[in-house]
């Protein structure tokens, strides 16, 4: 199967960039609904609907849910680019839909896809609300999970631009984990069909992102909502979009969690997860971090009058202002950082710092400054 085409021709057009609303989805939800498919499952903290959206009349149950963190929306393009090929009537469609019944949850968290928060409006991060209950919308997605009865689950997550794959230097453009269920991080069945799933993932992703593919730490926090459901039985993949170089807007890795997606449904279909893939799960290399946006490389720093040359590193800072997000360039650490790569990087082989202000980088500053009072950084990218 071409994957490449497939996404060329489902990609949802009307979606694009990391700043995804329910303004933006719920127009997509109502064209594609009949049959009573939409339904509003309960109400944000500051009374925005939550919607699910159920196709298919296939036994294998799959429960997704997308934007539990609200500024993570990588992976709702990729479900409406997904939900294309469902309702595009193709062989592949009807395959699907006979072998699966999809309830989607697209936007979990509205109140923080709006502010374009991690957190709900409560300020409360979902992701450690599995046990408390204590926000309205961790109560929708548990009731949503006790009704459904779901064979597995899909918790589809972005991740920032810091992690990269172990160490050697290519950013993790996405990453997957298999949740543990106890403290012992011990292998039962329903996770081993998750482990199993990721591998096969892993497989194809690897010919479109060689070496780009991560594993998350797998820690036991029974909080997290993952660890949550894979210790209720239920198998459960954690999907997190990352970095792919100069898509800050995650067009491209957009492009992989919707391949991840349909290739995940072809090897359940095809019940190509009967066959145990640990060891190929535990060749997945770990997320690790060790990354920055910038880092500068032997740039002259003149303190009172002694000159050292070292490494500086910036990072962006994802800032909503007029409905538009902000890649805003701050200094955040400065130092040998011998361990550490930049997605952005530049040696200034001894030149000279110079800013506006005293001469000197300082944490939480912004990332503008002169080299050898000529060239010109103007929001960690020369200009001149
Ligand atoms: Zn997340």
């Amino acid at each position: 199967m071409d994957l490449e085409q497939l996404f060329t021709q489902n990609k949802e057009q009307s979606l694009q960039g990391r700043y995804i609303t329910l303004e933006d989805i719920e127009p997509l939800l109502k064209k594609i609904t009949a049959n009573n498919q939409l339904e509003i499952i309960g109400k944000s903290v500051l009374g925005n609907p939550i919607y699910k959206y159920q196709i298919g009349t296939g036994k294998t149950k799959i429960l997704l849910w997308s934007q539990m963190h609200g500024n993570e929306g990588t992976t709702t393009k990729a479900l409406f680019d997904f939900l294309n090929v469902l309702n595009g009537h193709s062989e592949l469609a009807n395959k699907l839909l006979h072998s699966f019944t999809f309830c989607f949850i697209p936007m979990l968290n509205p109140d923080g896809a709006k502010l374009y928060t991690r957190e709900n409006a409560n300020k409360v991060d979902l992701n450690r609300d599995s046990q408390n209950l204590s926000q309205p919308e961790s109560k929708v997605l548990r009731a949503t999970f006790e009704s459904f009865k779901p064979d597995f689950c899909f918790n589809l997550h972005d991740q920032r631009t810091i992690f990269g794959v172990s160490n050697t230097g290519k950013p993790a453009t996405v990453s997957f984990l298999a949740p543990a269920y106890n403290d012992a991080r011990e292998i039962n069945e329903s996770r081993l069909k998750a482990i199993n799933l990721i591998a096969g993932i892993n497989d194809v992703l690897q010919q479109y992102i060689p070496g780009q593919i991560g594993r998350f730490d797998d820690s036991f926090n029974i909080n997290c909502i993952g660890d949550t459901f894979q210790f209720m039985g239920v198998p459960t993949v954690l999907f997190e979009a990352g970095h792919f170089p100069n898509d800050y807007l995650r067009e491209e890795t957009r492009k992989y969690i919707f391949m991840a997606l349909i290739s995940s449904f072809l090897i359940l279909s095809e019940n190509d997860i009967v066959i145990n893939k640990f060891d190929k799960y535990l060749s997945i290399p770990q997320n690790n971090v060790i990354f920055y946006d910038f880092m500068y490389k032997n740039i002259k720093i003149n303190y009172d009058g002694i000159e050292i040359i070292t490494n500086f590193a910036a990072q962006y800072k994802e800032e909503l202002v007029e409905n538009q997000i902000c890649f805003n360039a701050y200094v955040v650490n400065i130092g040998e950082l011998d361990d550490y790569f930049g997605h952005f990087e530049y040696n200034a082989e001894g030149a000279l710092y110079s800013d506006n202000k005293n001469n000197i980088p300082k944490l939480n500053q912004k990332a503008d400054f002169y080299l050898n009072n000529s060239l010109k950084i103007v929001n960690g990218l020369m200009i001149s």
